[in-house]
């Protein structure tokens, strides 16, 4: 496999993104006034976020991990399956979906709907980055980290064939 390591640009880098999930878990902390949240993080790709997401906040949490997919190639279809599901009753809790990133929309959609079916107190969603001009479904995000061009991104949990998850910043492939 080519070594597209080389070949990204940074789009924003660690300290940036620290700073800013920062901001937004104070936001976040100020919106729950001390009352419980249950995250649910969208595996695979938010786990980098969740993790320096609540570390940063005061707020008590309870962590659930879902994963989702798409069941047909790899472009967004809207036909999505629940790969891994909750392990306890979010019925009349407060629950914060943390994604990755938003793109047409579609993921967080079906997610949003299926939760919503499970009776919580409140839903709200939290992405680390939004990708606002390849929406197709219409959804309301709660809280964004960043609002990025439509460039396919890389590292800090976004993956390209599943590698560079983990590089500290996060790159883009120059289209
Ligand atoms: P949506 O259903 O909103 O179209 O798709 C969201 C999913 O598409 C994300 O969870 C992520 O897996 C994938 N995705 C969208 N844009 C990017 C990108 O720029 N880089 C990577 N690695 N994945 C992306």
């Amino acid at each position: 496999m080519e070594n597209l390591e080389n070949k990204l640009k940074v789009m924003y880098t660690e300290e940036t993104i620290q700073n800013r999930i920062k901001e937004v878990a104070e936001i976040i902390d100020k919106d729950y006034k001390g009352e419980e949240l249950v995250i649910i993080s969208v595996l695979k790709g938010a786990v980098f976020f969740t993790v320096d997401l609540v570390k940063k906040m005061k707020t008590q949490i309870e962590l659930e991990l879902m994963q989702v997919s798409s069941y047909k190639g790899t472009q967004s279809t809207g036909n999505i399956i629940v790969k891994k599901d909750l392990d306890s009753s979010i019925e009349g809790k407060n629950v914060l979906i943390v994604e990755d990133i938003i793109d047409t929309g579609y993921t967080l959609k079906y997610l949003q709907e299926y939760l919503q079916t499970l009776n919580p107190k409140s839903l709200k969603i939290a992405v680390l980055a939004d990708k606002k001009a390849r929406r197709k479904a219409d959804i309301k995000i709660d809280y964004t980290c960043f609002e990025i061009e439509d460039k396919f991104i890389v590292g800090y949990g976004f993956d390209f064939d599943e590698k560079y998850r983990n590089l500290p910043y996060i790159g883009y492939v120059e289209n």
